[in-house]
C-alpha cells in the first residue's frame, strides 16, 4: 500500500500520503518512558484500530500545516496574534452542528474584537476536532465508596460512572477520528463557505444572550459595518473577506493515535502528524527524555509545550534544543500557565533566559490551567478575575522585557454555561447546579469569552 501511494505521487499540493511505516526515528518513543497512556482492555481491538487508523485519509494537509507554521512565525515577531480556544475535553455527544457552530462563531467574534482593537491579523485556532484525550492526576475516581478508572477523555473511555463505560476501549480511537473528521468538515464549511464573511459580523452575535459583552460587540460590529460601507463606496474588492483560515489543534497525548495518523508528505518526504495542524505537549508529559517530547520532535507540525510554574530556564532551553534544533520560525510555541499569583514572578526568568539564548519562540498565555479551584459547593471552577489577572500579568512581563506577547489559549464555549465564576454579568456557584456542562475543566462562556477578547484587544493596542 505504501509503495502504491508513493509511486502514484499525486500532484496534489502537499497531501500527506499514507505510509510512514518505516520512517527512521518515528518509533523511537516506544523505547522511552511514557506517562498518561491507557491500559486497553483488548489487544486485538487495539491492533485492528491502529491498523485502520494508519490507512484512513489524513484530517489535515501538510501544505496547510506549513501555512500555519509561517503564520505562527509572524506571531512570534509581533506581526500577528494567535487565538486558540475550545473545550477542555470535546465529547462525541457534543459534536453537534449547534455546539460546533456556536463555538466557531464565538472564536470568530473574539478574533474580530482582537483584529479591530489591535489592528493586527489574528490566527484562529480551535482546541477542536480532536481534543479528546485527557491527562489525569489520578488513575482512579471514587464516588460513594465505589472506585473506577478515571475518565481520560472520549478517545479512551466514557464519562458515565459505570465499569462498562470507564473501561479503556481502543475502538474509541476510530470514533475520535471520525468525530474529528465531521467536526472539521463543518468548520471548513463555516469558514470557507461564506458564513465567516466579515460583512456578516452582526449575524455572528445573533442567538446569543443579551448581556454587557453582547452590547459592546454590537457597537463594535456597527463600527466595522460603517468602515465596510465606506470601503464599498470607494469600490473596494471584498474577496478577501469571504474566507477565513481556521486551524485545528489538540494535546498530543495518546501517542498510538498520533503515530497512526502520521503520514509522509509526498512533496518533502517528511513526516506530518495529520490528526491536526498544531499539536501541543501537556504540562504533565513534557519531560525531556520521555516519549511525548521525542515523538513530537520527529514530526513537521508546529508544536506547543505547556509550561507551568515549576519550569526552569534550563528546562525551556533543553526543550528548544530538542524540539526546534534548527531554530525554525513558527516551529515552537511556549504556552505558559503559571497561575495569576505566579506569573509576574516566574515568567520573566524564563523569557529572559530564552531570549538571551537567541532562540525565538512564540509566547502564548493559557490563563486557565494555573487558576483552577474548587467552589464551596464542590465544582471545579476558575475565577474570571484570576484568569484576567494572569492575562494582564503576561502582557506586563512581556512589555517590561520588550518581548512579544504572541497569543491567548483559552478553554471556552459558545454556549451560555456556568462553569467559571464572575464576569460582567456574574456567574455564581448556584448557577453551576443548572448550567455546568464540562466533563473536565471549566470553560469561559460566550459572554466571558467576548469580555476576555475586549481586554486582550485593549492590552494589545497599548503594546
Ligand atoms: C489542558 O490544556 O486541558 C491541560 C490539561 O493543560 P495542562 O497540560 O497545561 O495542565
Ligand atoms: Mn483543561
Amino acid at each position: 500500500m505504501t509503495e502504491l501511494f508513493e509511486k502514484s505521487a499525486l500532484p496534489l499540493s502537499g497531501i500527506a500520503q499514507s505510509g510512514a511505516a518505516n520512517y527512521p526515528g518515528l518509533d523511537s518513543w516506544r523505547d522511552l518512558p511514557i506517562s498518561q497512556q491507557p491500559t486497553w482492555q483488548d489487544k486485538a481491538v487495539f491492533d485492528a484500530s491502529v491498523q485502520e487508523l494508519s490507512m484512513v485519509p489524513p484530517l489535515v494537509f501538510a501544505g496547510e500545516v506549513d501555512v500555519l507554521r509561517a503564520r505562527l512565525a509572524d506571531a512570534a515577531q509581533g506581526k500577528a496574534f494567535l487565538l486558540q480556544g475550545g473545550d477542555c475535553a470535546e465529547t462525541f455527544d457534543a459534536a453537534t452542528a449547534d455546539k460546533i457552530s456556536s463555538r466557531v462563531k464565538t472564536i470568530l467574534q473574539m478574533a474580530v474584537v482582537l483584529t479591530y482593537g489591535a489592528a493586527m491579523p489574528v490566527i484562529k485556532m480551535g482546541r477542536m476536532a480532536g481534543q479528546f484525550a485527557k491527562p489525569r492526576s489520578s488513575n482512579d475516581e471514587t464516588r460513594d465508596g465505589v472506585t473506577l478508572p478515571a475518565y481520560r477523555g472520549d478517545i479512551v473511555n466514557g464519562y458515565e460512572f459505570t465499569p462498562e463505560s470507564r473501561g479503556h476501549d481502543a475502538a474509541r480511537m476510530l470514533r475520535a477520528y471520525h468525530t474529528s473528521a465531521s467536526t472539521l468538515n463543518l468548520i471548513r464549511a463555516f469558514t470557507q463557505g461564506g458564513f465567516a464573511d466579515l460583512r456578516l459580523v452582526h449575524q455572528w452575535n445573533k442567538g446569543f444572550t443579551e448581556n454587557p459583552a453582547h452590547a459592546r460587540y454590537e457597537s463594535l460590529a456597527r463600527d466595522i459595518d460603517r468602515a465596510i460601507k465606506f470601503m464599498d463606496s470607494c469600490g473596494a474588492d471584498f474577496e478577501a473577506l469571504k474566507r477565513v483560515e481556521f486551524f485545528a489543534s489538540h494535546e498530543a497525548l495518546l501517542l498510538d493515535y498520533e503515530r497512526a495518523l502520521t503520514r509522509i508528505d509526498s512533496r518533502t518526504g517528511l513526516p506530518y502528524d495529520t490528526s491536526a495542524h498544531f499539536l501541543w505537549i501537556g504540562e504533565r508529559t513534557r519531560e525531556l527524555d520521555h516519549a511525548h517530547v521525542d515523538f513530537l520532535s520527529k514530526v513537521r507540525n508546529p508544536i506547543g509545550v505547556k509550561l507551568g510554574p515549576s519550569t526552569t530556564g534550563d528546562d525551556a532551553l533543553r526543550l528548544i534544543d530538542k524540539l526546534d534544533p534548527e531554530r525554525e520560525p513558527g516551529r515552537l510555541t511556549f504556552i505558559t500557565r503559571m497561575g495569576a499569583g505566579n506569573i509576574r514572578e516566574k515568567l520573566p526568568a524564563l523569557v529572559e533566559k530564552v531570549t538571551a539564548s537567541g532562540a525565538q519562540v512564540l509566547w502564548v498565555t493559557d490563563p486557565m490551567h494555573g487558576n483552577t479551584v474548587t467552589s464551596p459547593n464542590g465544582y471545579k471552577t476558575r475565577n474570571f478575575d484570576d484568569v484576567i489577572d494572569e492575562v494582564r500579568g503576561f502582557f506586563e512581563v512581556h512589555q517590561a522585557l520588550g518581548t512579544v506577547p504572541g497569543g491567548l489559549h483559552v478553554e471556552m464555549t459558545g454556549d451560555d454555561v456556568a462553569e467559571c465564576l464572575g464576569g460582567a454579568d456574574p456567574v455564581d456557584q448556584e448557577a453551576f447546579l443548572d448550567r455546568y456542562e464540562s466533563v473536565c475543566d471549566p470553560r469561559l462562556n460566550h459572554m466571558q469569552s467576548l469580555e476576555m477578547a475586549f481586554l486582550v484587544a485593549g492590552a494589545l493596542s497599548k503594546n
